[in-house]
């Protein structure tokens, strides 16, 4: 278990199973529960979480349903049904602090679309956001990808955001260690469009679950959803 992450000005001091590791740079890459953000953060309210729940449901008619985005079943966030191969993926995603979503409520997502089949393999995880609001200041500690807060509330999406984030993080380490300035400035300013993205995503998203009917409008009306959309 990591027990501490200490930073100096040249190093990075880790106690890891009680045994102490030395390092120049920390990439926390290490998810939403983030052990590295809860050691090396002060708790000043800039992390938050979203949920998801989705399940796979095995079909063999698959193109005869589309890609869904379902803003009926629940509150900010969406239910969605993406056909793939040999099944349905089927989810329900939400950042409202007091929508629950559990298997019981998938299950009634589920069965109110009317699918054949019994849902399998299903997993859950909350998601994490943030990053739009959080000001790097460790020295030698990057957070990136959930840990960083790095997902887009509107969406529910982390994938590319943790990809960019980990790329922005290993250029910094990189310009710092070939003597081109402190590490922490370069992932200041390598992440700062995408957190600038975010915090545009995070003002769309709130801006579109409370207005759903324009909000869908909009959306639906080519030329201007490009538009919006162009952040991403
Ligand atoms: C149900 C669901 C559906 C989603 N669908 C999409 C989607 O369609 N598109 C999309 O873009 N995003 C989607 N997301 C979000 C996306 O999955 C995440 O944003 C993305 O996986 C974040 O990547 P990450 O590497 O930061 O974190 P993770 O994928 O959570 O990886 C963190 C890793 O760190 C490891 N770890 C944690 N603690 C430690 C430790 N102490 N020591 C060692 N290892 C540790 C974990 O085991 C894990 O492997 C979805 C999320 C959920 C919950």
């Amino acid at each position: 278990m990591l027990e501490s992450v200490r930073q100096s000005a040249n190093v990075v001091e880790i106690q890891l199973d009680g045994e102490a590791l030395y390092t120049r740079f920390v990439i926390g890459a290490d998810g939403v529960h983030s052990r590295v953000r809860t050691l090396t953060e002060p708790p000043n309210g800039w992390f938050w979480r979203g949920f998801a729940l989705e399940a796979r449901i095995p079909c063999n008619t698959v193109e005869r349903y589309e890609l869904t985005f379902d803003l009926s079943p629940i509150r900010k966030g969406y239910g969605w049904v993406f056909p793939k191969g040999d099944h349905l993926n089927v989810g329900l995603y939400s950042y409202a602090k007091d929508e629950k979503i559990d298997r019981e409520r998938l299950g009634r997502y589920i069965k109110s679309r009317n699918f054949q089949s019994v849902p399998m393999q299903v997993v859950g995880q909350y998601t994490g956001f943030g990053a739009s609001r959080h000001i790097v200041g460790n020295t030698r500690v990057f957070l990136v990808g959930d840990a960083g807060g790095f997902v887009n509330p509107f969406t529910g999406e982390g994938i590319s955001q943790a990809i960019r984030s980990g790329q922005a993080a290993a250029a910094a380490i990189d310009m710092d260690l070939k003597g081109l300035g402190p590490a922490n400035l370069w992932f200041r300013d390598n992440s700062k469009r995408l957190r600038r993205d975010l915090a545009v995503a995070s003002m769309v998203g709130h801006w579109f679950y409370g207005n759903l009917k324009w909000g869908y409008l909009c959306f639906s009306t080519p030329g201007v959803s490009g538009s919006i959309a162009k952040f991403e």
